[in-house]
């Protein structure tokens, strides 16, 4: 009924970074249940949604764009960030490079929302469960988080820790529920 259309909020977030860092590992676990394919035929790319429920029984639908393949500086980069509320910003542990090319991926999102509202970022480190190989040290990791006004998190796609959590999280501040 009408009463619940008004409680559905939707939210596009868009999952960024280097190649391999694990965006679509991280799709696929969040998607083991409820999770539906979709086709964008506005712009021909794919989504998710997903359907989620905040503290104080706010309904959202998640509309999760994963970048895939897209490079920096790919010619359909901009039309994912266009009009995102949120972005989970992804590297790999393992691969400084992953870290470091951060700052690109950021410049990328800042040019395309420089007129509008800049989306929600989490900066998700992945592949937690390798933790013995690990190139990122956390202090790095929580400074480049803090210069940004970025939250932050720690996950791992293969063991699913903490995966639900940061785009749970990420859906909450954006809609500014505790
Ligand atoms: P994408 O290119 O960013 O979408 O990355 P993929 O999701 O294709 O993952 C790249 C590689 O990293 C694949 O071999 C995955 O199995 C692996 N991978 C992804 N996430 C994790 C993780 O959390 N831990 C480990 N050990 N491997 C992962």
């Amino acid at each position: 009924d009408s009463e619940e259309e008004i409680n559905d909020k939707k939210l596009k977030i868009v999952v960024m970074g280097d190649g391999a860092s694990g965006k679509t590992s991280l799709c696929t676990r969040y998607s083991q249940e409820q999770f539906n394919k979709q086709y964008g035929q506005t712009v021909g790319l794919d989504f998710y949604l997903k359907r989620i429920v905040l503290p104080g029984n706010i309904n959202v639908t998640l509309q999760v764009w994963d970048i895939g393949g897209q490079t920096l500086g790919g010619k359909m980069l901009d039309n994912y960030i266009y009009g995102s509320q949120g972005v989970l910003l992804v590297y790999d542990i393992t691969n400084y490079s992953s870290f470091e090319n951060l700052e690109d991926w950021y410049a990328a999102i800042r040019k395309v929302c420089k007129d509008v509202r800049s989306p929600h970022i989490a900066l998700v480190g992945n592949k937690i469960d390798l933790e013995h190989m690990r190139t990122v040290k956390q202090d790095k990791h929580q400074r480049f988080a803090q210069e940004h006004g970025m939250s932050s998190h720690f996950v791992s796609a293969k063991s699913g820790d903490s995966v639900n959590l940061c785009f749970q999280k990420l859906a909450a501040e954006i809609l500014g529920v505790k």
